[in-house]
């Protein structure tokens, strides 16, 4: 049974992640509207949430994780894995790698030219301008005032060097900023992080906006589905407690669960394929047959090495885990303070192209994941200091999506690996970290085979490797397309094609991934989105 609705807001929004929480922050400081945000996860206090390392004990927590489950992915041998996504306020914000990185102008400019009408770079650029606090050296493609702190890295390792000096070697520039417009070449990472803490868009939006009177923020509160009258969104039914409650919008329903949660809700409330959905017993509001389609997933390949200069792997003992914490209570400094990404670099893996199609991560440590069985992984980590050099696809051709399974709950079904291409760019791409560690700059940390452990001798032998180590990137996007066509999900301002009073904003509305990190990006979307709504005349 759903208890009667007992209250009335403007806008309620599903979902407080990246998006969610920039969108709940920005329409409540009109305090003529009243806004409601509900959340399936809880608060994000812990201190593993606050202290940066947290995420590697965060990912795959079955407090702060969804855990979504993928099918078996034929590409990659019948693997599978558990797709994490952060369930607490600020979502995959607050487990996140805290890499802060926006797409290149080319990717938005993209998407501008696929439909996207006013979010080429130009367009969106100011929204990312807006939503951060750069605290490095100033640059005009930078901003100063935003709520999200972003910050250089607060100690980087010395291993970083090299790889910075290796890819010079090769004709990749080392950039002073990765965020100052050219971001080809290589570069130190920047972290989402204020004074050494995590800064994730709870801190950053919804922490200094919970005190505002017309902010209702409901925790622990799972949306099942959306209310309709007709065809317009007027509410929402979410489960707390073990009980069916409502709440109804008088505006707008913004729904903001993340890539995998989004099409989710949207299908279990009568928006998606029409068959599919009254084979499970749901009512069709509107035969949408893109919903859950064009998933786009990082795809991502590592190498790594043994090196003769102590690394995270080396430094792991309980005397040096005290000096860790020491140095962090002191100086916010050292292992505590640090993601796993020191140094990046967009490359390219042949001539002819037009765009880097690589994005390579330094790694100042490595770890292995092993499957513990067909659904979930472990990982775990040699104890001799050890150097790691991934590449991901900045554009993977393969497509995957996102449905509902008999209990409604979403079900990923992606292939990795299912598109040819993917896999011909990620053998050009281990060559290139072969010549990277093979190379003058890397002879200094005289690196050693660990994986692979051999030469290998040809190109079959790395698609084996690549189909073997092949993993997701945490960066799923795509699953609520936004577009000019007809058939797209949503419309260049973000509202559901084919209904009314509904929206979708979050990272599942990219046309195409970007060739970086997508939290800068999904936190732009929800800047921008806010101003769409909040124009005049709406
Ligand atoms: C482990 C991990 C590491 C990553 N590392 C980086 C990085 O270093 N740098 C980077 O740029 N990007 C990184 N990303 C990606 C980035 O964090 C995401 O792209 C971004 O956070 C997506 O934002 P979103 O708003 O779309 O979804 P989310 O932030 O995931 O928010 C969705 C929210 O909706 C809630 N929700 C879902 N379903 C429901 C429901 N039915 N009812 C109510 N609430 C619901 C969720 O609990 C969550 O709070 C990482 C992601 C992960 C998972």
């Amino acid at each position: 049974m759903v208890h009667a609705p007992v209250s009335t807001f403007d806008y309620v929004i599903a979902g407080g992640g990246s998006a969610g929480a920039v969108l709940a922050s920005r329409l409540s400081e009109d305090d003529r509207v009243r806004v409601a945000l509900i959340e399936a996860g809880g608060e994000a206090k812990a201190p593993l949430v606050q202290i940066p390392i947290g995420f590697a004990r965060l990912v795959g927590h079955k407090n702060f994780d969804w855990r979504y489950e993928q099918e078996p992915d034929a590409s990659i041998g019948g693997r599978r894995f558990l797709w994490s996504a952060g369930k607490l306020l600020g979502g995959s914000s607050s487990i996140n790698g805290q890499v802060y990185i926006r797409g290149t102008k080319a990717d938005f400019d993209h998407w501008a030219r696929a439909g996207a009408k006013g979010w080429s770079f130009d367009e969106v650029l100011p929204y990312f301008l807006r939503s951060e606090s750069w605290s490095g050296a100033p640059h005009p493609a930078r901003g100063a005032h935003g709520p999200l702190s972003v910050a250089p890295l607060r100690e980087v390792h010395p291993t970083c060097g090299v790889f910075l000096a290796a890819c010079a070697a090769i004709g990749l520039p080392t950039l002073e900023d990765c965020n100052g417009l050219d971001m080809e070449g290589a570069f130190l990472t920047q972290v989402s992080q204020r004074d050494g803490w995590r800064c994730s868009t709870e801190k950053a939006y919804l922490r200094p906006a919970r005190s505002r009177r017309n902010l209702h923020v409901i925790t622990r509160a799972q949306v099942e589905r959306i209310v309709f009258a007709g065809s317009r969104a007027v509410g929402v039914v979410y489960a707390r407690g073990g009980e069916l409650h409502q709440v109804k919008a008088a505006r707008e329903v913004i729904i903001s669960a993340g890539t995998i949660g989004s099409p989710a809700i949207l299908m279990r409330s009568g928006i998606g394929r029409g068959a599919e959905l009254q084979a499970l017993g749901i009512a069709v509001v509107k035969d949408a047959p893109e919903v859950g389609k064009n998933l786009q997933e990082h795809c991502a390949v590592s190498q790594n090495r043994y090196v003769n200069r102590p690394t995270v792997n080396s430094q792991l003992g309980p005397l040096h885990m005290v000096g860790h914490a020491v140095k962090f209570l002191v100086a916010r400094k050292g292992l505590l303070s640090s993601p796993t990404v020191h140094g990046m670099a967009l490359a390219r893996t042949r001539a002819g192209l037009d765009e880097p199609d690589v994005q390579l991560h330094f790694i100042p440590m490595a770890y292995d994941i092993e499957p513990e069985s067909t659904s979930s992984a472990s990982v775990r980590m040699p104890k001799e200091p050890t150097v790691t050099i991934c590449s991901s696809l900045t554009h993977p051709k393969s497509r995957g999506r996102v449905m509902l399974g008999s209990d409604r709950r979403p079900r990923i079904v992606h292939q990795l690996l299912g598109d040819g291409g993917d896999v011909d760019t990620l053998v050009g791409a281990m060559k290139l970290i072969e010549h990277l560690f093979d190379s003058a700059a890397f002879a200094e940390l005289a690196p050693r085979r660990r994986v692979p452990s051999r030469e290998l001798p040809s190109d079959a032998h790395w698609e084996e490797f690549v189909r073997e180590k092949a993993m997701i990137g945490y960066h799923p996007v795509g699953s609520c397309r936004m577009g000019c066509d007809g058939s797209a999900v949503v419309d260049p301002e973000l509202r559901v094609n084919g209904v009314e009073g509904l929206r979708v904003v979050d990272a599942s509305i990219m046309p195409r991934v970007t060739s970086t990190n997508t939290n800068a990006t999904t936190i732009m979307i929800g800047e921008k989105a806010a101003e769409l709504i909040r124009r005049p005349g709406r």
